[in-house]
């Protein structure tokens, strides 16, 4: 039987142009892309506090069930043939980037002069939420937050504006408007930061709240003076991103299981390390999440706080007030804790501190930033710390990297050169690439998965350290004893078909 007989049986109402309905209109969007996308449903309006929501599988009750829990409200379902469905969604959820281009075009083409007159009141901005700047702002967080973006960055050239977003890990360059939006643009972001609109010289952060479908974002706001204007750069704090779980972070099964046994004890010091942007704070977040009990003090110290973990005591560094990561752990350590996680150790003072803890019955998380494994060590050493200290207080180190995962609707296979295989050590065979498609965006990438190399500070570890080796010949020992690097786990996602040999060798190039 087919769909619309089916619906009919079912006692549903039909309705086959969906372009009159109110959300559709005014481009309300409730759910997130990929769900309306996979399910093929699509809210278009809002009746008595129902949600009357058009689908074209009648039978489907799970995802109408699921909409029901997303969005709180009562569902009504109403059948629309897949064909316009489909159309519908697209025109609702894409619009946003073709609308920021061709505003963005339309502006160049002469709209400027109407522009500028209203330059003078830009100080009432809040009020005046027609203005072509307020517009373009708002398309492009609009649109950045559909991509996924974790960044937006507003760059002032010589002749023209960038604007970047962040997407997966990597900047990719979505408009240029005419440079003399530049300034509207920035006084605009700067108003709603709560910034100082008349200061230009110094470099200045803040925050932004927004509601989008239903959904708080956070955006936290940065600007620093540049040679041709000021620079801001919107960090996306979107908090329904949030991975927590280890087993939900891509770790293999093997370091998966040591890393629990090593965050299960109850003292010593276990160590997440990778450059910015690794993941370092989901892994340790994770790992919090995963301890914290009703038995267990868990608090930690942060730079900034970026997410509330629910139940655990979370304190946020604060240099106006000289409140520092070692200032703040004395305080800790007054509070009865049982699990200390330290965001990051950048000084002397404050390894120092951690090593006390951990040597005096605390669990202590903590990361470093350095490249691998074996370098975390040899980095405390150069900090000052004594090797002794380490040998009986650290656990393990972990490294980690995130790589973007081949977008599974352009995957392609294809025939790898001699040279590709070489370099990670992979056997012959066809590997996975994207080819770039509407869904990535063109980038042949989507999401994102860890790689993992943890290393056991063990006993013939302990002596190479106290001989004073050096990272290197760590990480021969620790190879020796099974350690697989980051470079090999990243080749496994590339023999698995996840990611591709370039994403691998990008994130590992450093070491
Ligand atoms: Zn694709």
């Amino acid at each position: 039987m087919d769909d619309y007989l089916l619906a009919d049986r079912f006692g549903l109402e039909s309705i086959y142009d969906l372009s009159k309905c109110p959300f559709i209109q005014k481009k309300v969007q409730r759910l997130p892309y990929a769900f309306v996308k996979e399910k093929l449903v699509l809210p278009v309006d809002e009746r008595k506090g129902k949600l009357l929501v058009a689908i074209c599988h009648p039978y489907d009750l799970e995802a109408v069930e699921e909409i029901r829990c997303m969005t709180g409200l009562e569902v009504e379902e109403i059948y629309c043939p897949q064909e316009e469905l489909e159309a519908a969604i697209e025109r609702c959820y894409h619009q946003g980037e073709k609308e920021a281009s061709q505003f963005i075009e339309g502006l160049k083409k002469g709209g400027m002069a109407a522009l500028q007159e209203r330059e003078d009141e830009y100080d009432l901005l809040d009020k005046q939420d027609n203005s072509s700047v307020v517009r373009l702002l708002n398309m492009v967080l609009i649109e950045a937050i559909q991509q996924g973006a974790s960044d937006i960055h507003f760059e002032p050239l010589e002749k023209e504006m960038a604007i970047r977003y962040r997407i997966d890990g990597v900047l990719q360059f979505r408009h240029s408007p005419p440079p003399e939006l530049s300034k509207q643009l920035l006084t605009r972001v700067k108003v709603m930061a709560k910034m100082d609109i008349a200061e230009h010289r110094l470099p200045q952060d803040g925050r932004i709240k927004l509601a989008m479908g239903g959904r708080q974002i956070d955006f936290r706001a940065s600007t620093v003076p540049v040679v041709y204007g000021e620079r801001i750069v919107l960090r996306i704090l979107d908090k329904s991103n949030v991975v927590l779980g280890l087993d939900a972070i891509g770790m293999g099964k093997k370091t998966l299981t040591a890393f629990q046994k090593y965050i299960g004890q109850n003292q010593g010091i276990v160590l997440v390390t990778g450059p910015t942007g690794s993941g370092k704070t989901t892994t340790l977040y994770s790992a919090v999440s995963e301890i914290h009990s009703e038995e267990v003090n868990v608090m930690t110290i942060e730079d900034p706080v970026e997410y509330k973990l629910p139940g655990i005591a979370q304190i946020g560094v604060n240099p106006k007030i000289d409140l520092t990561f070692a200032k703040g752990l004395r305080h800790i350590l007054r509070q009865d804790p049982d699990v200390i996680m330290i965001g990051e150790i950048r000084d002397r003072e404050t390894a120092e501190i951690a090593i006390q803890s951990s040597l005096t019955g605390h669990l202590v998380l903590s990361t470093l930033h350095t490249n691998d494994a074996p370098s975390a060590l040899t980095r405390l050493v150069d900090m000052g710390i004594e090797p002794y200290l380490l040998t009986s207080s650290v656990l393990a180190v972990l490294a980690q990297r995130l790589v973007r995962r081949i977008c599974e609707s352009c995957k392609e296979s294809y025939e790898p050169t001699v040279q590709e295989l070489e370099d990670l050590g992979l056997k012959k065979g066809k590997l996975c690439r994207g080819a770039g498609c509407e869904e990535c965006f063109g980038s042949g990438y989507r999401g994102r998965v860890g790689i993992y190399e943890l290393m056991p500070v063990t006993g013939e570890i302990k002596r190479q350290l106290l001989a004073s080796a050096d990272a290197s010949a760590l990480q021969k020992t620790a190879m020796e004893m099974g350690m697989a690097t980051l470079r090999s786990e990243g080749g496994k996602l590339v023999q698995a078909g996840i990611t591709s040999t370039a994403e691998v060798l990008r994130v590992t190039r450093q070491i």
